[in-house]
């Protein structure tokens, strides 16, 4: 069964550019409902331990530095097939092919500067809210 929740950051280039509001309303506007949230700012070390499937990949570097280089929205998300219908919503990967209408299309601007992560399964949907969020911080 599909699941009713995942996960987001809007990542360090997007709140610098000070998007954070355009990519809340088109979140709200798609139907997803705001479970838990918060401002906070990764460490390196942190950053390196959100993204530990990466650790081998060429990018691995460049990745940890960008997402601890500034604050993030971390957020946790809920609708009807929220993981499939949140990563249309967001849009490829690489904004060059990211279709009309998705957040990276609007927003990122470039492969790794992609303004926003969602969840890629149930299971890392659950286990990057728990990085974030206590069952406390969550409504
Ligand atoms: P996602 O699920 O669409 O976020 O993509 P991935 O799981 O493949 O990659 C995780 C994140 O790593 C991406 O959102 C980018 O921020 C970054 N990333 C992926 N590929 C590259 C790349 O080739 N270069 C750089 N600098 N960053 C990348």
């Amino acid at each position: 069964m599909a699941s009713n929740r995942t996960f987001t950051m809007i990542k360090p280039d997007a709140v610098a550019a000070n998007n954070i509001g355009p990519i809340l309303s088109m979140i709200t506007e798609a139907g997803f409902k705001v479970v838990a949230m918060k401002y906070t700012k990764l460490s390196h070390e942190q950053a390196g331990n959100f993204y530990d499937v990466h650790r081998d990949r060429p990018f691995f570097g460049e990745l940890v530095e960008f997402m601890s280089r500034g604050p993030i929205v971390a957020a946790i998300l809920e609708k009807d097939n929220a993981i499939e219908d949140f990563r249309k919503l967001i849009g490829a990967t690489n904004p060059a092919q990211a279709e009309e209408g998705t957040i990276r299309k609007r927003f990122a601007t470039s492969i790794g500067e992609n303004a926003v992560h969602g969840s890629d399964s149930d299971d890392n949907a659950k286990i990057e809210g728990d990085f974030f969020f206590s069952q406390l911080e969550r409504f």
